[in-house]
């Protein structure tokens, strides 16, 4: 079970029409994919996502000299050296290990951590609505509208980047095409302060279908997240660029949010990242995995959300929905999952029981250019 050769992979797309949120506009999507092999000839693959030529110096540099060699069963010793160096890194060496680990017993991914409790996991659409032409609203409305078209019965959508007024009008029109009957997630990605977040407090009152709202205010200011979830009548979610179990302590201990949203990319490895889902359940509060960038990296979340036990004895209700990104994004054709109404079903395979499309990869490798320097005269 040595580890006898790590290759990497950076991927790179360059957006057509950029997309974003209340932080700004995305020009491109990144991928960083790693392959594990054993002196038997047992393979796993990871993903984590980062700047491209820091994790490519990392690996190439420090991580990947430190694995050779190793035993790829020691994967808690490992990740936990390699988090300190690039926490990033931890979460890709874990998923390939923990790959391994399944195919050497001959076990699905949910069978070696003990089991699933379903099925079939929820997902909802994940927009980032912001574009810079003027009609951005329009355009907004017809993407939700064709996504809702495919099956999905929840989505979530921005707010936070444009003045209070025209969000609202975004909104508004997004009830009306819906009728109110798809659930709706507001996220405004920290841009509000608590003033500007009671604005929609009104509005959430007259609307049944809002599943929560999203990180309002500076994940920094949990005073005002307390005073806040106090008086707001739609649950409030958060949490997605917390650095793992530990920096969700604090939270859960104060009753910060109705959800948190742990991102397998943004901790430090699977193994915390389940042990963040499991506090969730320890501390009796919800958690929706956030999963915006990395096919893979969601599988690992769909594997461990589908290991957890539900919230709730709820008939329906049992299991809280993951992230789906829905824009144009190459990478989620890595793993050949697809939502049907709104679920996706847990592949069964030994290991992760499913492969990698090798022509993505091979089609957006990236060239080593300094793709996040503007050309001269832009
Ligand atoms: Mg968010």
């Amino acid at each position: 079970m040595q580890i006898e050769k790590v290759d990497t992979f950076p991927l790179l797309y360059k957006v057509g029409t950029p997309y974003g949120d209340a932080n700004g506009y995305k020009k491109y999507r990144s991928c960083f994919l790693i392959h594990i092999v054993t002196k038997s000839g047992i393979d796993g693959w990871g993903e984590c996502i980062d700047w491209l030529p820091a994790l490519q110096a990392g690996f190439n540099q420090r991580i990947i000299p430190y694995l050779i060699g190793k035993p790829a069963s020691s994967r808690l010793q490992l990740v936990d050296v390699i988090k300190k160096w690039h926490k990033r890194a931890a979460a890709a060496v874990s998923m390939a290990l923990t790959e391994i680990m399944a195919k050497q017993a001959h076990l699905p991914v949910c069978e070696l951590w003990g089991g699933k409790w379903r099925d079939q996991i929820p997902v909802y659409a994940s927009f980032q609505s912001y574009t810079d032409s003027k009609d951005w609203i329009k355009h907004s409305i017809q993407r939700v509208e064709q996504t809702i078209s495919e099956g999905f019965n929840s989505i979530k959508v921005k707010i936070g980047g444009r003045v209070f007024q025209e969000d609202l009008s975004h909104i508004r029109l997004l009830q009306n095409m819906t009728e109110e009957k798809i659930a709706l997630i507001l996220d405004a990605n920290q841009s509000y302060d608590a003033a500007a977040a009671r604005l929609w407090q009104r509005h959430f009152l007259n609307w049944p279908n809002i599943l929560w709202l999203e990180e309002p205010m500076s994940i920094g200011n949990l005073p005002e997240y307390h005073l806040l979830r106090a008086s707001l009548p739609v649950p409030l979610a958060g949490g997605e660029n917390l650095k793992g179990a530990r920096e969700f302590l604090p939270l859960l201990c104060q009753n910060t949010f109705d959800i948190i949203q742990p991102d397998l990319l943004h901790g430090e490895g699977v193994d915390d990242f389940r042990s963040t889902l499991q506090l969730a359940r320890h501390f009796g509060i919800r958690v929706s995995p956030h999963s915006y960038d990395g096919a893979l990296s969601r599988l690992y979340t769909l594997f461990a959300q589908a290991s957890l036990a539900g919230w709730s004895k709820m008939d329906g209700e049992s299991i809280e929905p993951v992230e789906w990104d829905v824009m144009e994004n190459p990478f989620s054709e890595l793993i050949s999952l697809k939502p049907v109404n709104g679920y996706v079903s847990i592949p069964s395979g030994t290991g992760t029981g499913i492969e990698i499309n090798t022509d993505i990869i091979k089609a957006y490798l990236w060239d080593g250019s300094a793709y996040w320097q503007q050309p001269a005269g832009k």
